[in-house]
Formats: C-alpha cells, sequence, structure tokens
C-alpha cells in the first residue's frame, strides 16, 4: 500500500487532476489518495464562513455561487461524456444547496468547520467521477468515516487505525482508494479539520494507519528545498533528509510540509516522499531514516513569534523555578517553542498568543514579565552535533550584522535555531544562503 497526498495546486485546474490521475495510474499496487481542495478553495471558505460571522449574508452568497460556477466549469471540462456530467452537476446542486443552508441558519463554530470541510469533499468527488470516465475503478472513501481528533484536536491514531481497516478492502495489488485530507470528526462526531495545511497530515496518518510502504507529498516544488524559495532565490532541493531534520524543517516553517505530519510517518518508520506534480522525472526529496549525515541541510523561519522573558532573582540557585514557569504555559495548552535561560532570567517563545494574556497573568508573582512580538524563528537542520567545528562560526559569520535575540542550540544535534526581528528576516536568510550554502558547498558539507 503507498499514499499519495495531492495538495491543492496539483488538483487546482482540470489539466491538473488529469495530470493527478496519469501518477496514480502509474502506481503498481494498492493506493490510497488524499486530495487537498482545489487551490484557493479552503481560502475562499474560510471567508465564507468570515462573512456568515459578521453577518454579511449578502457578501457570502456571492461567493457561494462563484464557487458554484468554477466547480461547474471544472466538471464540465473535466468529464467528457453527458451522463456523467449530469452526475456530477447533480452532486454540485446538492453540495450548493448545502452551503445555501448553511448560510440561512444561525452561525456557529461547528457551522464554520463544515463550511471549511467543502473543498474536500467536492475535489476528491470531482476526482472519482473523472476516473470512472476514464474507466479506472476507484472507491471513495470518506475522511469522516476515519478521521479522528480527541478532546485537545491531536488525532486519535488507535481510532484512526481500526476505523480505516474497517473500510479497506483486502489487498489486491491494484485498488484505488481515494480520501480526503484536512478533514476529521472531533468528539462530539462534528466535522472538524487538522488545520489549515493538514491534508500532508492527513496523508501521514492514514499512511500509519495503513502500514503504508511509502507516503509520498505531491506538490508543486521539486521537493524540500535548502531554503525558503519563497523569500531566496537560487534555491536547491535536497535530496534526502532523516525524519528528524524534517521535522524540525515542517514544525520551524517549511511550508512544504505541515508542522506534524512528519511525526507519525517518523513514529511508523515510513519513508515520505516529497514530489513535483508538475515534473514527475524530477527525484523530489526522500525522508528516511537512512540519510547520510550532512552538516547543514536546509534552513526555515517560522513567523508570529512572541517572546516572553520573565527576570526574578528568586530564580537564583533556586529549584522549582521553571517548573511553575511552565505550569503556566500548560495550564493555558500554549506550547513553547525555544527557551533560553540565564542566573535571573528565563526567555521563551511562543507562537500561539490566544492566551497570552492569561498566561501574563499567570507569570505575574514570577518576576518581570516583558513581551515582544513580530520575532521568527530561523531554524537551521543538519547534523550540526557540538562535536563539529566550524560550523556554528559559518552561521553567525554570515550574520554579523544582524541583531539575534535568542540562540537555542545543543537541544538536538540536528537543529540550531534563533530568534530574529521579522523585519530582519529576509536578510537572514539570503545571507544565509549566501555564507552557508556558498561556503559549506565547498568544504563539502552541504552539497546534495
Ligand atoms: P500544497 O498545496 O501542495 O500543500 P504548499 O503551498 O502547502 O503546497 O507547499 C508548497 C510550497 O511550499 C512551495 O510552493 C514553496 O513555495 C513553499 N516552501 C516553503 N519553504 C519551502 C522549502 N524549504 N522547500 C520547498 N518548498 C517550500
Ligand atoms: N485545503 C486545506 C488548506 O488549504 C488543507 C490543505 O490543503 O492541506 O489549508
Ligand atoms: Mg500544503
Amino acid at each position: 500500500m503507498i499514499v499519495l497526498k495531492f495538495g491543492g495546486t496539483s488538483v487546482g485546474s482540470v489539466e491538473n487532476f488529469r495530470k493527478v490521475a496519469d501518477i496514480v495510474n502509474q502506481v503498481r499496487e494498492d493506493r490510497i489518495v488524499v486530495l487537498s481542495a482545489m487551490s484557493g478553495v479552503t481560502n475562499t471558505l474560510v471567508e465564507i464562513a468570515h462573512h456568515l460571522k459578521t453577518g454579511n449574508k449578502e457578501r457570502a452568497i456571492f461567493l457561494i455561487e462563484s464557487l458554484d460556477r468554477k466547480y461547474r466549469e471544472v466538471a464540465r471540462d473535466l468529464l467528457p461524456d453527458a451522463a456523467m456530467q449530469e452526475k456530477a452537476y447533480h452532486f454540485l446542486e446538492t453540495h450548493n444547496a448545502l452551503l445555501n443552508r448553511i448560510a440561512s441558519e444561525d452561525f456557529t463554530e461547528s457551522s464554520e468547520k463544515e463550511i471549511l470541510a467543502q473543498g474536500e469533499l467536492v475535489s476528491t468527488q470531482l476526482f472519482h467521477y473523472y476516473l470512472e470516465s476514464i474507466n479506472v475503478s476507484s472507491e471513495l472513501l470518506s475522511a469522516l468515516d476515519f478521521m479522528r481528533i480527541d478532546r485537545n484536536g491531536e488525532p486519535d491514531a488507535d481510532r484512526i487505525r481500526q476505523n480505516l481497516r474497517k473500510v479497506l478492502q483486502s489487498d489486491s495489488g491494484n485498488r484505488t482508494y481515494i480520501t480526503q485530507g484536512y478533514i476529521c470528526r472531533n468528539p462530539l462526531n462534528e466535522i472538524d479539520n487538522l488545520r489549515r495545511g493538514g491534508s500532508d497530515y492527513s496523508a501521514s496518518l492514514i499512511g500509519a494507519a495503513a502500514d503504508a510502504r511509502q507516503i509520498q507529498i505531491w506538490t508543486d516544488i521539486d521537493g524540500m528545498h535548502n531554503n525558503d524559495p519563497r523569500y531566496v532565490e537560487n534555491t536547491f532541493s535536497v535530496g534526502e533528509l532523516s525524519f528528524d531534520e524534517a521535522a524540525e524543517l515542517a514544525y520551524f516553517g517549511a511550508k512544504i510540509l505541515h508542522p506534524q505530519s512528519i511525526i507519525p510517518a517518523k513514529e511508523n518508520n515510513i519513508p515520505v516522499l516529497l514530489k513535483n506534480t508538475f515534473r514527475p522525472d524530477s527525484p523530489g526529496t526522500l525522508i528516511h531514516q537512512g540519510a547520510e549525515v550532512r552538516s547543514i541541510r536546509a534552513v526555515a523561519a517560522k513567523d508570529n513569534i512572541t517572546a516572553i522573558k520573565i527576570k526574578s532573582y528568586r530564580m537564583l540557585m533556586a529549584y522549582g523555578f521553571l517548573k511553575n514557569v511552565f505550569e503556566v504555559f500548560e495550564d493555558h495548552k500554549t506550547a513553547i517553542d525555544m527557551i533560553t535561560t540565564s542566573e535571573v532570567a528565563v526567555s521563551l517563545t511562543i507562537d500561539d498568543t490566544t492566551k497570552l494574556a492569561q498566561i501574563k497573568k499567570g507569570l505575574k508573582g514570577f518576576g518581570t514579565i516583558e513581551v515582544d512580538s513580530d520575532l521568527s524563528i530561523i531554524c537551521i537542520a543538519g547534523d550540526i552535533s557540538q562535536n563539529k567545528k566550524g560550523v556554528t562560526a559559518s552561521i553567525f559569520n554570515s550574520l554579523k550584522d544582524i541583531p539575534i535575540r535568542m540562540i537555542s542550540y545543543g537541544g538536538s544535534n540536528y537543529n540550531l535555531s534563533f530568534l530574529v526581528k521579522t523585519s530582519d528576516k529576509l536578510a537572514v536568510l539570503n545571507l544565509l544562503n549566501e555564507g552557508l550554502f556558498k561556503d559549506l558547498a565547498q568544504r563539502d558539507l552541504a552539497v546534495v
């Protein structure tokens, strides 16, 4: 069994749906195809929900109708015969009626989530019809029947496995299943999701639940690049990564992967192959346990970081201080990304500021609190173990003119991260590209 996940751009047009089908049809083993919504659709659904929430129903209906027109055009151009088109139009009518019904009712958080789930439900149905129209038999599985999150919004791996087992048939070596990325049900049995970009996470969870041989993430770029191609020129695709390196890069901002998506694959030792739908022959990036160790693999940046500094002389020689500080964050279910300590202060960063006011209140008794926002974590992934000479010097030499707010090094052997102002991020990413990937390539440390 392999899992193939295609992102929004890969299913963003009629032509691209066809490309996806070509790729899927070349697989010679059972496969689960996980699809995102067509590109732009989830953003439109977010907008629809926003307008309904803020009482602008007219605008919401306008967007619902424009989505409907777009889908109808896709159905018309994708599906060759009239009977098939009729089937698709009928499905789209029901879908449109559902959105209109939600729009006419009182708006709740669960109606918002139901709206957000519609993009994947439509793209998978259209793809299913398309495969049928080219005589490829496939089964459409509703992710709502097997994907589950728990009370904390985290996937419930055991239930997903049990549920998925029930819907998968015995191996035939040539079965095609199609299902939705991103969407799931929560413990109240309501429709929910794995947060934006969550289809990668779905693919990895499904791969783990189905004991897949490989998880393939097909997107619009030829694998993980050494730096963020949105901000830096002359980036290049990295041939392989260890699970740990990939997990760090995903968590710290490499948009090609949802932040948590590597974890289920790593836990189950399932290789993940990142591939380009538009250049299927390019090798892409293989994420696996046996990746050869290299000094510096890649750089990523995570924005919207807030730093909190707690300064207190009570920390001097005291034990239990950090535990008490961490408890405040635990109480407010807020994850900490980076930490540095000195004798009399501790600085830490968070990216979820929804509970910031409560956290500040909770920390009040501990000392002076300083909060800084608009920061970015820059993560350098690779084998940056402590006994390697020169690597940290190269990193900081490249950044000699940039003020650095925090540094985290030695927590693991494959990550060095530091905190800068977001306004310096572009400069930092470009300086590192110049400094690290040119220098280190010459010293045979970074070329892949
Ligand atoms: P999909 O819709 O297929 O899930 P995404 O837009 O979520 O695709 O992710 C692919 C995009 O990630 C690329 O087009 C690229 O702009 C961006 N990206 C950011 N950092 C990296 C990186 N280090 N390597 C590759 N792509 C990256
Ligand atoms: N469609 C969802 C989003 O745009 C999930 C995904 O594409 O991964 O966030
Ligand atoms: Mg994505």
